[in-house]
This record gives structure tokens, C-alpha cells and sequence, in this order.
């Protein structure tokens, strides 16, 4: 658990990307992306399909290596200081939640346990995530039969288990109906005020709630970087929105 926030100096900006390059062969799909979230911020990442977030996300996390760059959390390198940068990192991938044979009890307490959490630790904060991501009453469902819905809250449930400290969510709401919209999306604005979160999403109205920063990729490379405001107006907003993602915003 990250009880232990690296001194402040150093810890400035909790996520720090610097310089960031993937390569698949010839093509680069992210392109000398530098950004930095400061603690306590919930930063939105936007762009189209594939522009590359996704693959900067995974390079955040430690998932994918880059071919050029490096990435800091809460001040330690991704690359040579992974297990302590990890510690601070809950991950929510764009395919939902891992360990689909299992059920959310057995998952959670695999990763309770690899996470070395204290038998103490694993039971007050498996408590803790079975309610805030409303997951009683599939506990002990296999997770590869659950709804949509349930396995993104499974995925959030596995990403806040030992309470980190920064959150990189991907599309945490995509495919979500209505309902389900609302419960993740209280559940992301309750977190964001007291961890730093980056958090991809399609949904300007997402972007408006829970986000005071937004950057916008567009074919690896980043194309806007600044605060809801800088966007302008609602309108012209909306239309720049749309225009630098595609994205209708209805
Ligand atoms: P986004 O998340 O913004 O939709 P991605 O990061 O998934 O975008 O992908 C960025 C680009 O990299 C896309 O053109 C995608 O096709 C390409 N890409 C992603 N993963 C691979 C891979 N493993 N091999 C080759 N190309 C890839």
C-alpha cells in the first residue's frame, strides 16, 4: 500500500511522461509525448481511435516498454525503479478485468495477496472495494459471466484495491448503459479528490464533470494540453472537442 507518498519536492507531478516513443517497426504510434499530472488532479485524456492512448497508457503503467522515453510516478522511474512506481499505480485497462475464470472475491484476494497486503489490509480493503464499486451481489459470480457493468467495476475494483495513489483508467465507461454511467462515474469523482487520476473517455459531458485538465493526442503526438476553460465556450467546445477527437458530443 502506498501509506508512504514520496517526499513533495520530488512528487510534484505524480505522473510524469517524458519524451515517450512506441515504435512497431517503422510506425510510431506514440511520438515524443511529455506531459505531467500534479497530485490530486483528474486529468482527461482524449483522442481518436487510435491515437494512441491506449499505448501511452500502457507505457504509464509499466505494461509496455517504450521505445523511446521514460515515465516517473510519484518520482520513481517506470524503468528502473518499476516496483516502487507500481505500487502507486491502479491500472483499469481498456478490455476490463483480469482473471476472467475467477470470481471478484477469488480475483481480488489473488491480488490482495500478490500486492502483499497484510491479512489485516486485504480484509478491510476487500470490505471496502465490494461496496464502493457495489460488487456484493456478484461476489462470488465468475467474473466471465457478468455484465458489462459489473466487470467494469470489477476492473475498478482491482485498480483501487491497494489504495494507490494515481489512477490511469481507460475508457472506464465505454459500453456502460445509463445506470451504470452513473454509479462509475460518482465512484471516478469520489476518488478524484484525493488521488491523481488520468482517465481516457469518448464523453465530453464526462470530460466536463470530472476532469479540471484535458489532453488531446491525435496520431501519437499531443495536439492540445490545458484546462476546460482554455476550450472556450460550451459551443465552441463542443465543436473543437468534435473536431480534435471525432467524437459527437450529444
Ligand atoms: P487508441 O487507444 O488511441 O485508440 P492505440 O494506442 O490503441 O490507440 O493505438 C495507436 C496506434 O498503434 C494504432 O494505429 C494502432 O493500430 C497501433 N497499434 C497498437 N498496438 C499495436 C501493436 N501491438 N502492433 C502494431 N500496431 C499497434
Amino acid at each position: 500500500m502506498s501509506s508512504n507518498p514520496t517526499p513533495s519536492a520530488e512528487s510534484e507531478a505524480l505522473i510524469q511522461a517524458e519524451s515517450l516513443c512506441k515504435y512497431y517497426g517503422p510506425f510510431a504510434a506514440v511520438n515524443d509525448v511529455s506531459f505531467s499530472v500534479p497530485r490530486q488532479q483528474v486529468c482527461a485524456f482524449l483522442g481518436p481511435n487510435g491515437a494512441g492512448k491506449s499505448t501511452t497508457m500502457k507505457m504509464l503503467t509499466g505494461f509496455l516498454s517504450p521505445t523511446k522515453g521514460s515515465v516517473r510516478i510519484a518520482g520513481k522511474s517506470m524503468q528502473t525503479e518499476r516496483i516502487e512506481a507500481s505500487t502507486h499505480i491502479g491500472y483499469l485497462p481498456e478490455n476490463g478485468p483480469l482473471y476472467d475464470e475467477m470470481t471478484p472475491k477469488g480475483a481480488l484476494k489473488y491480488l490482495a495477496r500478490a500486492r502483499g497486503l497484510t491479512r489485516k489490509q486485504r480484509k478491510d480493503r476487500m470490505g471496502f472495494v465490494a461496496e464502493k464499486c457495489n460488487l456484493e451481489e456478484v461476489w462470488n459470480k465468475p467474473i466471465s459471466k457478468l455484465s458489462r457493468g459489473f466487470r467494469q467495476r470489477v476492473g475498478m475494483a482491482q485498480a483501487i484495491l491497494h489504495d494507490p495513489d494515481v489512477l490511469i483508467l481507460d475508457e472506464p465507461t465505454s459500453g456502460l448503459d445509463p445506470n451504470q454511467l452513473v454509479g462509475i462515474r460518482e465512484l471516478i469523482l469520489e476518488l478524484g479528490k484525493s488521488k491523481t487520476v488520468l482517465l481516457s473517455t469518448h464523453v465530453l459531458q464526462e470530460v466536463e464533470t470530472l476532469c479540471s485538465r484535458v489532453v488531446l493526442i491525435d496520431q501519437g503526438q499531443i495536439v492540445f494540453d490545458g484546462s476546460i476553460g482554455d476550450m472556450g465556450q460550451r459551443e465552441a467546445m463542443a465543436n473543437r472537442f468534435h473536431e480534435l477527437t471525432g467524437f459527437q458530443t450529444a
